[in-house]
């Protein structure tokens, strides 16, 4: 339909893996650890995946003057290693004494008294002098089986649990008609996970983690993570149309990922490597 809303807007806040990196080298694909929102632009609706360092930004710019504030907010995770919390205690409209934020732990065996506990500890004791249930907003802690479909949005998600320290989650995101499917944090072994071809299947656009090339993975086995060319090999096997790259690695330099980006785009040409800030209509 011409000119009709998008069905999703996703835009990448934070992009680094493991730690934030910070220098001049790292001005182009950025430095904040992960976040993604998923705008639902007719809804007023907002998503996101993950709470990294590079939620701050997205705090910040919801908090902006004369920026509209959405109705609903959602934080989903992949898992909590600390590269996806750790942006969570700088979160501003958490501390809105209004606001009503969901927590949403999703997947088989869901737990969210271990989400909550999570969140809890990072802000508590000697690691932040805030504690959680003092930020002023109101948090909703969610549980839910691994496939939900929101009914006030039309929006259904599916999470499944794919190979990391510890566990993480992939997401199937669809909405009329368009498919994001996000998978980072991913360790897939001597062959791709079947798992994550068929959740990936001729989707929009896949988000796939790539923190390592082929030779920084050898000898990284059950550190959790992929490469570029793992990441293509998925999105050639689930036939996606578009696939962008995440979770650079602390050492990878602007110039680096610019060059290797233009490696990946000879072999799947509609390839990206994420950088902060970039914004992808579905
Ligand atoms: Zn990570
Ligand atoms: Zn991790």
């Amino acid at each position: 339909m011409p000119n009709a809303a998008p069905s999703m807007v996703v835009k990448f806040y934070g992009t680094r893996g493991s730690i934030p990196v910070c220098s001049k080298d790292f001005l182009e694909f950025g430095g904040n650890t992960s976040c993604v929102a998923i705008d639902l632009p007719d809804k007023n609706v907002l998503n996101i995946i993950d709470a990294g360092s590079g939620i701050r930004t997205l705090g910040q710019e919801l908090m902006a003057e004369g920026a509209k504030f959405p109705e609903e907010m959602t934080i989903g995770f992949t898992h909590f290693h600390w590269d996806h919390i750790q942006g969570f205690p700088f979160f501003p409209p958490a501390y809105m004494s209004d606001l009503k934020i969901n927590l949403l732990m999703m997947g088989r065996n869901s737990d969210f008294d271990r989400l909550k506990k999570i969140l809890f500890d990072q802000m508590g004791g000697a690691f932040f002098p805030i504690a959680m249930g003092d930020m002023g907003a109101n948090f909703n802690f969610i549980s839910m089986k691994h496939k939900v479909t929101q009914n006030s949005t039309g929006m259904s998600v599916v999470a499944r649990v794919h190979s990391h320290p510890g566990g993480a989650l992939s997401y199937r995101i669809e909405r009329n008609g368009k498919v994001l499917v996000i998978s980072t944090d991913i360790e897939h072994g001597e062959t791709i996970d079947q798992r994550i071809v068929e959740l990936a299947r001729d989707a929009d656009l896949l988000i796939h983690e790539a923190q390592y090339t082929t030779e920084e993975l050898v000898g990284k086995e059950g550190w959790g993570h992929s490469s570029y060319r793992q990441a293509i090999q998925v999105a050639q096997m689930a036939n996606v149309k578009q696939l962008i790259m995440t979770h650079h690695d602390p050492s990878h330099n602007d110039y680096f990922l610019a060059r290797k980006e233009i490696e990946c785009q000879k072999v799947f040409p509609n390839s990206l490597l994420a950088r902060e800030g970039m914004v992808i209509e579905l």
